[in-house]
This record gives structure tokens, C-alpha cells and sequence, in this order.
């Protein structure tokens, strides 16, 4: 587990701040920019990321597609959508956990080797704030075992609630 350890980290603050290969946006079906980290990734990049956004034909829950990142200091935008939270029975675990493995995946076959990730679905989509960091480490785990060519996948906690979440679920994974 340890090789796993080095190559995740929890980063507290803006995302959009972050000069790593790609940022993950938690978007909408109609990638036209929202509220939240979505907004806040509009703002940054500039006008341009929507007009590109446009051309991107929209995406389905639990997919990414990539756009450059314009005024960003990254090089890249993964966009994901994360489900709606409903009750916990309409899939919306497996749709979470689809978000970051297709995002990762699309990351890493893009030669985007650092990758940082918001907590998608747990602002305006509802989802309780822990259920979701037990999918975000799972899957990003799951990932860094799966593609050796991701260097350091940084899970990104705006909130203190959430970061105190991610830091003892990180604290476990060490103790592995
Ligand atoms: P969703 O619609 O997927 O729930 P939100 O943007 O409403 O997306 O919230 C997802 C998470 O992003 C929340 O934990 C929120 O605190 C966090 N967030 C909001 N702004 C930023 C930011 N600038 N950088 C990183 N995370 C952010």
C-alpha cells in the first residue's frame, strides 16, 4: 500500500489555483458552467472554456470529457458529472465511482500524470459528504493501481467537514 500512499495526497483550498497536468470539474449534463467548483473553473479559465465547452456536445452521468484550461495554471479540464443524490438506491454509488475512474482514465490517456479532483457530488448533487469520500479513496486507489503512469492524484477538500473526512480516511490507508 505504500507505493499507493505516496501517490495520493489531500489538498485543502481552491482547486483552480492548482498548477498540476489536469483539474477535475464537477459539471452539469450540459457542460455550460453552474455553481460551486464548476463556476469557480469558468470564472478562472475565462470565456473561452464555455465556448469550447459548447462543442463538446454535452456529457451523461458518471462520464469525462476533456477540454484544454485556457487561463488556468493547469493544462488541462477533465469534466465529470456526478449523480443527483436521491436516497442511496438509484445507483448513485456506482455513478460516483464511474466519475472518477473515467476521469483518471481519461487523464492518464491524455499524458496527464497529475490530476487533482474536487469532491463531486457532495455540494449542490446532495451527496452525503462521507459515503463519497469512501468511493473518491476507493476508486482513486483502485486507479493508481491500475494505471502505474499516474504520478500524484490529489484529492481536493474546499470544506473543513470534508477535509477532516479525507484526512482520517487517509490516516487509514496509511496504516494499511
Ligand atoms: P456538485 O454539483 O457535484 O455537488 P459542487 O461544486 O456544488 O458540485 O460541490 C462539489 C464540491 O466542490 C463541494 O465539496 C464544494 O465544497 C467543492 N468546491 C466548491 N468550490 C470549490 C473550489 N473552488 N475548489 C475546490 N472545491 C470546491
Amino acid at each position: 500500500m505504500s507505493n499507493i500512499c505516496e501517490r495520493i495526497a489531500i489538498y485543502h483550498g481552491d482547486i483552480t489555483r492548482m498548477g498540476v497536468d489536469a483539474i477535475v470539474n464537477a459539471a452539469n449534463p450540459g457542460l455550460i458552467g453552474g455553481s460551486g467548483v464548476d463556476g469557480a473553473i469558468h470564472l478562472a479559465a475565462g470565456p473561452e472554456l464555455q465556448q469550447y465547452c459548447r462543442g463538446l456536445g454535452g456529457c451523461a452521468v458518471g462520464k469525462a470529457k476533456l477540454s484544454p484550461a485556457f487561463r488556468l495554471p493547469c493544462e488541462a479540464v477533465i469534466h465529470t458529472v456526478g449523480p443527483i443524490w436521491v436516497d442511496g438506491r438509484h445507483g448513485e454509488a456506482e455513478l460516483l465511482h464511474s466519475c472518477y475512474v473515467e476521469s483518471l482514465q481519461l487523464a492518464a490517456a491524455h499524458g496527464h500524470y497529475t490530476v487533482a479532483i474536487p469532491a463531486i457530488s457532495t455540494g449542490a448533487y446532495g451527496y452525503p459528504a462521507g459515503e463519497a469520500a469512501e468511493i473518491a479513496f476507493a476508486a482513486v486507489c483502485e486507479m493508481l493501481r491500475e494505471l502505474p503512469q499516474l504520478r500524484k492524484v490529489y484529492l481536493v477538500a474546499f470544506d473543513n467537514t470534508t477535509h477532516d473526512i479525507y484526512q482520517l480516511l487517509y490516516s487509514q490507508l496509511t496504516e494499511e
